[in-house]
């Protein structure tokens, strides 16, 4: 599904973080060590080769809400954002950190003059946040950001599941 807000293409999509070869920059729903792990960080790190966490590592430890930006390496794309969502019931206030999650990729991006990005649904896996909490976050936060943006003309949200794209999808319907 797809839509224009304010001259940014927003699409919603089910798929896998490291196969988007038509996008500038893919964010990481990264670890505090920027290390390889679980879930997108994992397969992240191991699409992107050694050479990724040779560059995270004097980067490291980054704290939740906070976002770094490298290369990509032999993922297809030019950049990683990699952002440290909060965990659920541990790191508060998990609704703000989340946010700046959104807002500091945004950023990153920016300053690199990013036109497309694609994220993932951050916090919603190891980190337990309620997939329509964080859904309701990352779209009110990205629109809140659209306007600030000059360089960005595309954003993706890669699902991994049916179920969390229904969710997007929804979403994406009622902005
Ligand atoms: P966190 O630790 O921030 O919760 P996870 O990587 O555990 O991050 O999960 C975040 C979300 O990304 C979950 O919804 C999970 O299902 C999804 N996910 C896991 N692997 C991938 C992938 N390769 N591409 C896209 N999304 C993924």
């Amino acid at each position: 599904m797809k839509k224009t807000i304010q001259n940014i293409k927003i699409e919603v999509s089910r798929g896998d973080i490291t196969n988007q070869p038509d996008l500038e920059a893919v964010v990481n729903a990264a670890n505090a060590e920027l290390a390889s792990g679980g879930g997108v960080a994992g397969a992240i790190h191991r699409a992107a080769g050694p050479e990724l966490y040779e560059e995270c590592k004097p980067l490291a430890p980054i704290a939740p809400g906070e976002a770094v930006i490298t290369g990509a390496y032999n993922l297809p794309n030019r950049f990683v954002i990699h952002c440290l969502g909060p965990v659920y019931g541990r790191d508060k206030p998990e609704d703000k950190l989340l946010e700046d999650c959104y807002r500091n990729a945004l950023k990153r991006a920016e300053g690199k003059k990013v036109k497309s990005i694609a994220f993932p649904a951050i916090s919603t896996g190891a980190f337990g946040y309620p997939i329509k909490e964080a859904t309701m976050i990352s779209f009110n936060t990205i629109l809140a950001e659209i306007p600030k943006l000059k360089h960005l003309q595309k954003l993706k949200f890669v699902l991994f599941s049916e179920a969390d794209l229904e969710i997007y999808e929804a979403m994406l319907a009622e902005v």
